[in-house]
This record gives structure tokens, sequence and C-alpha cells, in this order.
């Protein structure tokens, strides 16, 4: 990058003027890796200081059946093939009450566009989940599916959204959106679902007080600049709503594996390859840096692996999801050996070892515990060290 530019850039980011199109476009130009991560960190330590956010949650796709066959989707099963599922309310309950001794605060539910479940099952869902579980909030469903609510029940989103939330519901989820722009979402979105109904069910949500996250699936046909109009749209509907708690770039996933089948599902990977963690680090930094009204930007680590979840610590990161018992979406299209598991107790680890301070949130981001600082990587050189995968 021309020199007369980046210093430009510089005195943008530390005089905290808001960067344009024009700028991220700049941002994903370079590649100076380590200048790009001392102006996210700049920008996080002035929002977050040395916290690091996490919360234990638990997260739980009722069916994986599908109408829609999206191109980058290993997850979904279209009505009896072998290993389609959906699961009775009671088996529901039952899954999330396994978790009870962990001191779950949060499920997060996600599931397919059901082409024959009665919109009736999914508030009775939240319904027996919150009184199993009172004290666990509920953050449930993708604008998507709340499109296809209306779509399967004739309701508005209005009155869909009062009755989820009668029945419990504390947070939408931040999926469905992908990529914005239509040039490449036509290529990989097969739902109803584009960026008019997305803004409309989100800011519908933060008009009724929810607070809803808000994500992009970077690394496949998208190119930097779909990246930079995504984010940019989010910050105009933030700056309207303010509803946004975070922003969680996910990384596309090829579908390798070893799914019950063997069949790949995955029909955009012969065209693409998966994201580098350079250019992940990149896409985290870039973020950060043009979203400068959002609190928080996080690293979901199923998707980007260990070592890179630490590192983004220092990419404009602050938040780390989750203590996750069980998670499907991704593992159906994984096989880097990133574990499934984690519990509290090693994502408090994984951040003190980076040199940060643990905070545990609920679903609203108000904290739930706080933890001591680090101890310095020069006090602990006799212990021996953990490695992450
Ligand atoms: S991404 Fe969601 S809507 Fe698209 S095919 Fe997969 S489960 Fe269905």
């Amino acid at each position: 990058m021309d020199v007369g530019l980046k210093r430009e850039l510089e005195q943008k980011v530390y005089a905290g003027e808001r960067l344009d199109r024009a700028d991220g476009e700049a941002l994903y130009a370079s590649d100076d890796l380590a200048w790009l991560g001392r102006l996210a960190h700049h920008v996080r330590t002035e929002k977050n200081g040395d916290r690091v956010m996490f919360n234990v949650n638990r997260h739980l796709n009722l069916t994986n059946v599908c109408s829609a066959s999206c191109a980058y989707c290993s997850f979904q099963r279209k009505p009896g093939e072998k290993d389609a599922y959906t699961m009775r309310v009671e088996q529901a309950v039952a899954k999330a009450l396994e978790m009870k001794d962990e001191q779950l605060t949060e499920l997060h539910i996600v599931n397919g566009l059901h082409p024959t479940l009665p919109w009736r099952y999914y508030p009775r869902v939240l319904k027996e989940l919150k009184q199993a579980l009172p004290n666990v909030k509920l953050k449930a469903f993708t604008a998507t599916e709340v499109q296809w609510f209306e779509k399967i029940s004739g309701l508005t989103a209005d009155a869909i959204l009062d009755e989820l939330m009668e029945a419990g519901l504390e947070s939408l989820t931040g999926g469905g959106a992908e990529i914005f722009d239509w040039e490449v979402r036509q290529h990989i979105v097969d739902h109803a679902c584009h960026w008019e109904d997305w803004s409309r069910i989100h800011r519908l949500a933060h008009s009724k007080g929810l607070r809803t996250p808000s994500t992009m699936l970077y690394g496949h046909i998208e190119e930097p600049r779909h990246r930079v109009d995504h984010v940019l749209r989010l910050r105009e509907l933030q700056d309207e709503t303010g509803g946004f708690t975070v922003f969680i770039p996910l990384r596309y996933q090829h579908d390798f594996h070893d799914s019950a089948d063997g069949k790949i599902r995955n029909r955009i990977q012969a065209r693409t390859t998966m994201a580098s963690p350079a250019e992940s680090l990149k896409t985290f930094a870039v973020s950060r840096l043009m979203l400068d009204n959002f609190d928080h930007i996080k690293c979901f680590w199923v998707m980007h692996g260990l070592s890179l979840a630490q590192l983004s610590l220092n990419f404009g990161v602050d938040d780390l999801d989750g203590s996750v018992v069980e998670y499907k979406i991704t593992h159906d299209a994984d096989s880097y050996g990133t574990p499934n598991t984690m519990h509290r107790d090693d994502l408090l680890h994984l951040i003190w070892d980076a040199g940060f301070t643990p905070v545990e949130r609920d679903t609203r981001y108000q904290v739930v515990r706080e933890y001591g600082p680090p101890v310095g990587l020069a006090e602990r050189r006799s212990e021996p060290q953990q490695v992450w995968a």
C-alpha cells in the first residue's frame, strides 16, 4: 500500500474517525498483517481494554430437515434422508437438560426450514425449554427462520416475535446473513430471506427491545469489497437501532468428510478455497476497524480453530463463543480436529494464555463473572505449556 495512504488511514483510526468504503477496501488490499493487527488492537483496546468475553452456552438444532439447499450448507437434509432428524419437544428439553450442571447461561437454537412442522411447534419448544431451564437465556432462530414462520403461519413477523418473546425468546441469532450483496448472494443462498427481510426482521426485533448478534459468512466466492459492503450495511442499521450486540465473521467451511452417508452437499467447494488463517485475521481486523458503532467482535472458535481464535484476540476480537458442548452445523463439515467440546476452564486458560482477562457474560453482554488477570508467560515458563490445536 502507498505510504501516504497508510499514514492517512492510521491517522483516521487514531483520531477515531469513521472509515468509508474506499478505506475498507484499501485495508483489505494491504498485506501488512502486523500493521492491520496493530490498528485493530488499538480500537479493540479503547473499547474493551484487555477483557475477553465468553459465555457458557449450548447449541441446539431442533431439525436438520430443510426446504432450502443453500450452496455452502452441509447441514441440511431432505425429508426421508437417512440421517434427517427432527426432535420432539421432549427430546429437545432432554438434550438441553444434559447441560444442567454446566452452569449454562444460554441456549443457541437454529434449525432447517422444515417443510411440514407447524408454526405452533416453535413457541411450544421455547416455552418448555424455559420451564425446564428458567435461568437459561433462549437465543433462537435466524431472521430466515422468522421469515419462514411468516410463510407457514400466515402471521406477520410482528405477531411472530411477540409470541416467541412471550414464550421466552431473549434474542434472535445472527445467522442467515451470509453475504448481503446480491452479486454473491444469488449464487449461494437458496431461500427467500435477503437483506431487505433480514434487516426488516432485526430492525423489528430491536424495536421490541431484543438485542441481536450479526454475522457474515466469508472466505468462499465473495471478494473483499463484498465484505466491506456487508459491514457497511450493518453499520448503517446499527446507527439507526443500536440493537446489535456483536459482529461475528464466520469462516466458510468445505464439506470434506464423513457424514453418515458420505455425500458432499456443499456445491461451491469446487469453485473456491477456504480463507487462510492470514485472511481470517485480516477479516477480523478490518471488521473491527469499520464497525465503529459495534461494541464487540466475536471469534467463533469452532469455525476457526483454537490457535487462530487465540491470535484473533490481537486482531480486534474481544469475544469468544462459547463453552460449546455440541455443535452440529460446522461439525458436519469439519475435519480439522477442532474439538467440539470446550468447557469453562478450557476457555479461561485459552484466554489467560493469550495474555487477556476473561469475563463471563450472558446473552445481552451483561457480566456474569469477572476473573483475575493473566499470569505472565515469563512467570509460567517452568510449567508445562498448553498447546491449542
Ligand atoms: S443454510 Fe439454513 S436455510 Fe440454507 S440449506 Fe442450510 S439449513 Fe437450510
